[in-house]
């Protein structure tokens, strides 16, 4: 019997592989990550050295096709590091947004395409590949009888295992995060907008409706519903504000949720393929404005919604909540306006990155209130006062943020309404679990607020006192839908008015 014998030439252009690929690829996904301690590097320099091992498999599996391989790896090669550089200098996420931006062919908006640099690292990544296959490919005698084969199959293995042990731990890296956001932008979403045919109207005028949606905020976490330390200050001396502290949601996380929230998707419809109304495509009938300010790259779940707006500005939309350098919400300011200069009826989203996981990322240091705070991205090296403080030190600038809109309304002539409503909550260490998109009870009662003028009390006094009535009640997302149509009173159009906190 033959003995299993690795081949040194074969191990060599294979190491020599990676080398590039860790130097032109796949380094530019750790190079932003806060480590912190000893651990935090070890930990990712271990998740690297597995990232490397998983992709050894497929390469050495792909390679096994000589001749295509040969042809095909370095125009591979080459693609993937054009977006490695744009990692490297800007932290851009490869996301679904950077692939629209790509396929359109509006990539020029995302980054500095053809900068000097730019140029000046893609050529010299094409001459390493290039030059490396020319002097090593002899090398390469990938052939499924070579032990490197098996070893192989094991690589590919560790992809699963790690995926399945923490989800998107590798799809959202270099070079894999390319191809799985290819995926996600030809896959079809999984609701369907209904159009509304109804020849939707209202007597209403001089109202503005600002919609704010928060995300991964929970309602426990505000000083306002009771939380002992002080997350909310601002909020809390002003007048006219109601929290509503007994939200619940069954989705945890914005791909779900927002779905179900801009639309008359009930909670209990967990339906596929389903048909629903967008809440704009209602108002857009009934002569309403619809604008959308967003700071959250769309994903595909919900982006029809989004664009049932009449206007619509994503802000830095090419650097997702992955991404450290993302602008932070008092930026979605620039854009929004409390201009009562608009006849008939409008209604404002502003859609926040708040406060998600990287909670240090979403605000600047002079919103540290609570210290110390997270010092590196991987849990497992934090403390649980230190992810606690971080997470509440994001509720103290929401606090400034929602004080911010709610001083310009003031100063609005129209009958305004704020409404605040988060995603959905966020688990802080129960059960040991951390973060959101948890089926976790901790995650289900998201934060929210009415802030009302007393321009609009004064015209509404009984949607006021129904309001009131109603802040302690146990409510499900559900009600923003129909809530929004109750008090912009339309008509003939079916809603469901028991749902609406103002009935
Ligand atoms: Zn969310």
């Amino acid at each position: 019997m033959n003995k299993i014998k690795f081949s040194k030439k074969e191990i060599k252009f294979h190491l020599g592989l990676h080398l590039l690929i860790a130097v032109f690829i796949t380094i530019a996904s750790y190079v932003h990550l806060p480590f912190g301690s000893l651990k935090g590097n070890l930990v990712y320099f271990i998740h690297f050295l597995l990232l490397h091992f998983s992709l050894f498999g497929y390469i050495y599996i792909f390679s096994l096709l000589h001749k295509i391989f040969k042809i095909v790896f370095p125009i591979l090669f080459i693609i993937a590091s054009t977006f490695s550089f744009w990692v490297y200098t800007q932290d851009l996420t490869i996301g679904l947004g950077t692939i629209q931006g790509i396929f359109g062919t509006n990539v020029g908006e995302a980054t500095d395409v053809f900068s000097f640099q730019f140029i000046l690292f893609v050529i010299f990544s094409s001459l390493s590949i290039l030059w490396f296959f020319k002097t090593y490919y002899k090398f390469q005698k990938s052939s499924i009888k070579s032990p490197l084969f098996i070893v192989s199959i094991l690589g590919v293995l560790t992809f699963f295992v790690v995926e399945n042990y923490k989800f998107d731990a590798f799809k959202n890296r270099l070079p894999y995060s390319i191809y799985f956001s290819a995926v996600k932008y030809f896959k079809k979403p999984n609701i369907k907008l209904r159009g509304v045919k109804e020849e939707v109207f209202t007597k209403e005028d001089n109202l503005h409706i600002i919609l704010v949606v928060g995300e991964s905020v929970r309602a426990d976490h505000l000083s306002l519903n009771g939380y002992e330390r002080e997350t909310t200050p601002l909020l809390s001396q002003q007048k006219n504000l109601i929290s509503f502290g007994k939200l619940y949601t069954p989705y945890t996380f914005t791909a779900q949720s927002l779905p179900q929230i801009l639309t008359d998707k009930s909670i209990d419809n967990r339906q596929k393929n389903l048909e629903v109304t967008s809440l704009y495509s209602v108002l857009n009938k009934a002569s309403f404005q619809t604008e959308w300010i967003g700071n959250q790259t769309l994903e595909k779940s919900y982006k029809g919604i989004i664009y049932s707006n009449k206007t619509e500005v994503i802000i830095d939309k090419f650097h997702s909540f992955l991404s450290f350098k993302k602008e932070k919400d008092l930026a979605l300011l620039k854009y929004f306006s409390a201009d009562d200069s608009f006849t008939g009826n409008k209604l404002t989203s502003l859609h926040m990155i708040g406060s998600h996981w990287y909670y240090n990322s979403r605000i600047d240091s002079s919103f540290y209130k609570f210290k110390p705070v997270i010092a590196s991205k991987y849990l497992g090296s934090l403390k649980k006062e230190e992810l606690i403080n971080s997470y509440d030190n994001t509720i103290v600038y929401l606090d400034y943020f929602l004080n911010e809109v709610i001083e310009k309304l003031k100063r609005s002539s129209k009958k305004t309404i704020l409404i605040y409503i988060s995603d959905h909550g966020e688990t802080l260490g129960e059960d040991g679990k951390w973060l959101h998109a948890q089926e976790h009870n901790a995650s289900k009662n998201p934060a929210m607020l009415v802030w009302y003028s007393n321009n609009f009390k004064d015209n509404y006094p009984l949607k006021i006192n129904q309001l009131l009535s109603k802040k302690t009640d146990s409510i499900t997302t559900d009600f923003l839908f129909h809530s929004i149509l109750d008090i912009s009173n339309v008509k003939n159009y079916q809603y469901l008015k028991v749902q609406s906190i103002f009935n």
